[in-house]
């Protein structure tokens, strides 16, 4: 292969512009997704793969085979359905027998193609039709044989996340080049730790990662990398620890009042045993000379916000700040509302910063803040600007923390005097994991509901039920109460090719769509009522005032995504109906099921689905007999194998590359065990790799 001119200078430090085929705008698209060195590209890890050397003969295809077939185009049509969708159907042959290759919205493909018998590769997935009598291969990826994007068809090739403008193909090659032009790659790791741990050198799984030659080969590299990433997580949470601990002046000592339990009396409710037990932990903790560094997990409501609200006031009896951060603005103005009703009885002072207040209320906010005469200080990451100046911060509280990053933590900590921090948590993660994960914290369950709270009543519904079940809805509106429609996707129309014919799948999946059913059940069912439409598309300023009139009660039917599903407490909702349940995992589907029982009144949930396959069922029938959301994580693993639960970023737990957090518990503790070894003898290359590592990652996790 013809190498370029300066390959023998490029280092994994080189500009990405270096890289072969990566010109001035590609490295602008590159650097958007924080790929600033040719090192940078090779880090960056492929999602998946596609196997396309299983090459068969037609007459071998069976449904579910992803495969290659080599062969000739018979003839092509394509049909119009509706306006935004076109399916074109290709007849192929190899001798063997006959398949029809189906595109959506990709009636282009045609104009490469000849029925003059020339052959083609065609890689995808192979289906029955929907009369389950033929098969089909649907969307395939397809290359002339013999021409130039032919060669290396039917390898293992990587498939890499992308932007919208970046290409599988540009990766492919630049990776592809950059692994041929770049040296060897040194391993940081001590031998003895690849010896012990059964690792590849490292090398080996840079390399073999993007190309495998077969399936061993891509699992020996992963376990490597997959290895490496969780090691340098381990180090992560140790330096967080270590740094608060390493701060040789110890931690506030808050001693012992009696205004937590003024705030006790002033409750409606008594507290749970659950809730006891875990306030105690909390105020032994204070009391003591060491920082508290505690994560609170409970389900949703469980009733974390109490527990919070007692360490404040524990912290503030003994003349310190407390700072309290939600995830958006919404829940940092409900925090503060409800954090004030109580404390103003107590003589506390609360005040709420968050980006949206007017330049003289963000004035008056940081005076006192800076004052102390704000007692509480309630907001978002507002809070920890560099121009907020506080006098005394003596505990930091966040909930769902997953929306903070270790950086923000870290970086409020160190505002006042090592004050406390308390993090509250509603993601269910099972005890095994917590411990690894948050090695750096003292953990507590709170695992029990208060008493007198009804589960939510959950149902599964189809689409013959729906008319029943909206007029239901629309009757609970009319009698002033509030109800979540939830949907899988936000329209049925994009512009962008590859999202294009998502789409187009998703209408024959007969998936319903947020925009969709807002237009068409608003007019129909819901005429009369007040609905709105919520999504992630929306600026946060529209999302705001959106959830504003939904939390006030002034809407009373609020179409969205799964935008609803972090911590909103709308007493007044006691119905969510989830369309198309099926798309969701058990995780998912009940977090978003917390949004309603907050009160005592009976609340409800519908799962709306069509799909009859027995997987869907199980998860579904486990919503409609679990409440517990840690009973639900277990199911969730159990059915669906570990790949998912940690699948999406609402979960907030560190985004990990290639390790998976549940699939990889045996290397997390092997990860734990090297991490300490390397911190107690010592490994100046792990270090330095390391540093490199957490500076690319801080901003992000
Ligand atoms: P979460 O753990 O999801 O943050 P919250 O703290 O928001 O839960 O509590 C949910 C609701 O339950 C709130 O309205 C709260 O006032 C109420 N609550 C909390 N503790 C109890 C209790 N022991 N008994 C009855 N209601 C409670
Ligand atoms: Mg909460």
């Amino acid at each position: 292969m013809q190498k370029s001119s300066n390959s023998k200078q490029i280092t994994a430090e080189s500009p990405v512009i270096m890289a072969r085929g990566i010109s001035k705008i590609r490295a602008g698209q590159l650097e958007a997704l924080g790929v600033l060195t040719c090192g940078d590209l090779v880090k960056m890890y492929p999602r998946t793969y596609e196997d396309r050397s299983n090459v068969r003969r037609i007459c071998e295809l069976a449904p579910g085979m992803k495969v290659t077939v080599k062969a000739r185009v018979l003839t092509f049509t394509t049909n119009r359905y509706r306006k935004n969708l076109t399916v074109t159907v290709l007849k192929v042959s190899d001798g063997t027998g006959f398949l029809n290759v189906t595109f959506f919205n990709r009636d282009y493909v045609t104009k490469q193609l000849r029925t003059n018998g020339e052959s083609y590769y065609f890689y995808g997935e192979i289906e029955s039709d929907f009369r389950g009598r033929d098969i089909i291969m649907k969307s395939p990826v397809i290359a002339p044989v013999g021409s130039a994007s032919a060669e290396g068809f039917t390898g293992i090739l990587p498939v890499y996340r992308l932007t919208k403008d970046l290409t599988q193909t540009v990766l492919r090659k630049a990776v592809k080049g950059l692994l041929d032009d770049l040296p060897p790659f040194e391993d940081y790791l001590p031998k003895q730790i690849i010896g012990k741990y059964g690792l590849c050198p490292y090398d080996f799984a840079i390399r073999k990662i993007h190309f495998p030659g077969n399936e061993r080969e891509h699992d020996i590299a992963r376990k490597r990398l997959a290895f490496d990433e969780l090691l340098f997580l381990q180090l992560m949470i140790r330096g967080m620890r270590n740094s608060l601990d390493s701060k040789k002046s110890t931690g506030i000592v808050f001693p012992s009042e009696n205004n937590t339990d003024r705030l006790l009396a002033s409750l409606p409710f008594t507290l749970s045993d659950a809730q006891k037990k875990v306030w105690n932990e909390i105020k032994a903790d204070m009391e003591k000379p060491q920082i508290m560094n505690r994560l609170i997990l409970g389900d949703v409501g469980s009733g974390k916000t109490v527990l919070a609200e007692l360490a404040m006031v524990k912290a503030i009896s003994a003349g310190y700040q407390a700072l309290f951060m939600a995830p958006t603005e919404i829940l940092a103005a409900q925090h503060a509302k409800n954090i004030d009703k109580l404390f103003s009885k107590l003589g506390i002072k609360t005040v709420l910063l968050t980006g949206s207040l007017t330049a003289a209320e963000r004035r008056e906010a940081l005076s006192s803040i800076a004052s102390g005469e704000a007692q509480c200080v309630v907001g978002t990451h507002a809070l920890i600007q560099k121009n907020v100046e506080y006098k005394n911060v003596g505990i930091v509280i966040t909930d769902e923390q997953h929306r903070f990053g270790v950086h923000q933590r870290a970086s409020l900590a160190a505002n006042g005097k090592n004050p406390d921090i308390l993090i509250m948590s509603a993601t269910p993660i099972p005890r095994t994991l917590a411990l690894s994960l948050y090695g750096d914290m003292d953990v507590s369950y709170v695992d029990v509901l208060p008493k007198g709270r009804l589960p939510v009543k959950t149902y599964k519904a189809d689409e013959s039920m729906r008319t029943r079940v909206y007029t239901w809805a629309a009757k609970l509106a009319s009698q002033g109460n509030q109800v979540y429609i939830v949907h899988p996707l936000i329209s049925s129309e994009t512009e962008d090719g590859e999202a294009l014919s998502e789409a187009a799948e998703a209408i024959l999946a007969g998936l319903l769509s947020a925009e969709e059913n807002y237009a068409s059940a608003s007019k129909t069912f819901f005429r009369g009522l007040p609905t709105a439409l919520i999504h992630g598309k929306m600026t946060s300023a529209e999302k705001d005032a959106v959830m504003r009139d939904f939390t006030s009660g002034k809407t009373k039917i609020l179409f969205s995504t799964t935008v609803i599903e972090v911590g909103v407490d709308v007493a007044g909702a006691n119905l969510i109906i989830i369309e198309n349940a099926e798309r969701f995992g058990l995780a998912q589907l009940h977090q978003l099921r917390g949004r309603v029982g907050r009160s005592s009144s009976q609340a409800f949930c519908v799962l709306m689905s069509d799909n009859r396959s027995t997987l869907v069922s199980e998860r579904l029938d486990t919503m409609c007999k679990t409440a517990n959301g840690f009973e639900i994580a277990e199911k969730d693993l159990a059915l669906r194998g570990p790949g998912d639960f940690f699948g999406t970023a609402q979960h907030g737990l560190p985004q990990l590359q290639i390790a998976n957090l549940y699939e990889d518990i045996p290397l997390l503790k092997s990860a734990r065990d090297a991490a300490n070894e390397i911190l107690s003898s010592g490994s100046e290359k792990v270090m330095r790799e390391f540093g490199k590592m957490s500076e690319r990652i801080n901003g992000t996790y």
